[in-house]
């Protein structure tokens, strides 16, 4: 199993590089070279069995001789012993054929946690066998530091920095991002937008003598094994409502195209998908695009949803590498076409895009409406980012076809606005209860990249 860049210019990698990697040396994303499937009876074995067993069978072939089976089976069990639900991915019902699929019962109460838990357990794996430390810096709107803070804390042998936009994490967030006292992990609150702090974290990887100095690595969403974690419970939720003998469709609350990104591979492994819906918040970058508006930057507004206040959506270069017939030069041009503000699709690109994806984008007001709605006809309360997936799938779901909407993140994560919406404040699990009495520990820092170097390398144990 090998692993080639989006971008054609760096080596093909084994499972294992293409993991502490992260991001490509030619700035591109890994994506494997030739896709597994699964038969229609590998696909009906999986239902009934734990979400651990469905995770091995529908990752193990990803995963190539970087670990045996023994190892992959018991890394899976760490990564999803500290979640809080038995299912791990339980459905609810919300109305006739629409479910949600929560994946909020992690340690840090958003969807994340499915692979960054993964992730920890995975490096701590390979890292030990190769005698090797890293330094992961991770850029955040908000929850994917959290989770990686939570998975990488106390760890052996990895050192983790995390860049957030400073004002603009909820205080749910910051705080789960800056009260773990364990010595290997860092938050910093960056003057800047989330954009900001990605663009930093790019040119970081650009620079061929910090990457190697440090021994960088990331765990932002562009990393592979990332979206592969994610990949698991559209197999597990869909088996559950009838596949692979039903198709279902499935609406996800989108920023940087992760999460949605990992349907998408469901469906190529042959999972019977029938649509795949781009749920955006005003931040519309993407439903443009898949509208046919091509793929143009514009401001980022802060919204109530901020985990998907994002307007460069990292890992629709992988969507873009298969609509562009794999191609790797054509995917790189439009990469450096997007430095100066955007792109536009080809008519060929639009049209596989479209074979699989559709979108809708949600305003404010609708999202606050649909928090409010969904209480008083389904007894839900749900996340502001839930809400936006919520309405979208219910503009656009047919009566024939299941639709799952992923249930990104708790609604005690995000309180202001469930409580604006609904007159709820939704409480914290007992296990979290405490969080606002903990001492909090972050570093406020210039967006300017040499300053962020230098503060990264002057901590870095010798
Ligand atoms: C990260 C996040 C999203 C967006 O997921 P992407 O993989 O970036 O598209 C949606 N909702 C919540 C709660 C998130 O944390």
């Amino acid at each position: 199993m090998k692993y080639i860049s989006t971008r054609g210019k760096a080596p093909a990698l084994t499972f294992e590089d293409t993991m502490l990697t992260g991001l490509a040396s030619d700035g591109g994303l890994y994506v494997p070279e030739v896709m597994p499937k699964m038969t229609k009876d590998e696909i009906a074995a999986l239902r009934g069995l734990s979400y651990e067993e469905a995770a091995f069978r529908v990752m193990r072939p990803f995963v190539g001789d970087t670990f045996t089976d023994e190892e992959f089976k018991a890394i899976i069990a760490r990564a999803y012993a500290g979640f809080g639900h038995a299912a791990r991915a339980p459905l609810v019902q919300l109305d006739s054929n629409h479910f949600l699929l929560e994946l909020f019962h992690g340690p840090t109460l958003a969807f994340k946690d499915f692979a960054m838990q993964l992730i920890g357990q995975l490096f701590q794996a390979a890292l030990k066998r190769r005698g090797e430390r890293v330094t992961i810096v991770g850029a955040t709107s908000g929850d994917t530091g959290s989770a990686a803070i939570e998975a990488f804390k106390g760890l052996d042998n990895v050192d983790v920095y995390i860049l957030y936009p400073h004002g603009r994490v909820s205080e749910v967030q910051r705080r789960q991002m800056t009260t773990p006292s364990e010595a290997n992990v860092h938050a910093l609150a960056v003057d800047g937008d989330f954009d900001d702090c990605q663009a930093a974290l790019k040119d970081m990887f650009a620079d061929a003598d910090f990457r190697t100095g440090v021994k960088l690595a990331a765990v932002n969403s562009i990393n592979w094994a990332r979206v592969l974690a994610q990949v698991v419970y559209y197999f597990t939720s869909a088996v559950s409502l009838g596949a692979p003998d039903r198709k279902v469709s499935f609406t996800v609350p989108t920023g940087n195209f992760g999460d949605i990104f990992a349907g998408y591979v469901a469906k190529q492994m042959g999972l019977p998908i029938d649509r795949l819906v781009v749920a955006t918040n005003q931040n519309d970058i993407l439903h443009r695009c898949l509208s046919g508006q091509g793929y143009h930057k514009g401001p980022t507004h802060p919204s109530i949803s901020p985990s998907m206040d994002i307007q460069v959506s990292s890992n629709f270069e992988r969507a873009l590498f298969d609509a562009y017939g794999r191609d790797a030069a054509a995917v790189a041009q439009l990469m450096d076409e997007l430095k100066q503000g955007g792109f536009d699709v080809s008519q060929g690109a639009m049209e596989a895009l479209r074979e699989s994806f559709d979108s809708g984008r949600v305003s404010e007001a609708e999202t606050s409406e649909t928090i409010t709605e969904t209480l008083k006809a389904s007894a839900e309360l749900i996340c502001p980012h839930t809400a936006v997936g919520v309405k979208v799938a219910n503009d656009q779901r047919v009566p024939e076809v299941p639709m799952i909407t992923l249930s990104t993140a708790h609604p005690a994560k995000f309180p202001a606005a469930v409580e604006a919406a609904t007159g709820i404040h939704p409480p914290l699990p007992p296990a979290m209860a405490d969080l606002y009495e903990r001492p909090e520990r972050v570093t406020r820092i210039s967006r300017e990249l040499a300053v962020l170097k230098d503060h990264i390398r002057g901590q870095i144990p010798a």
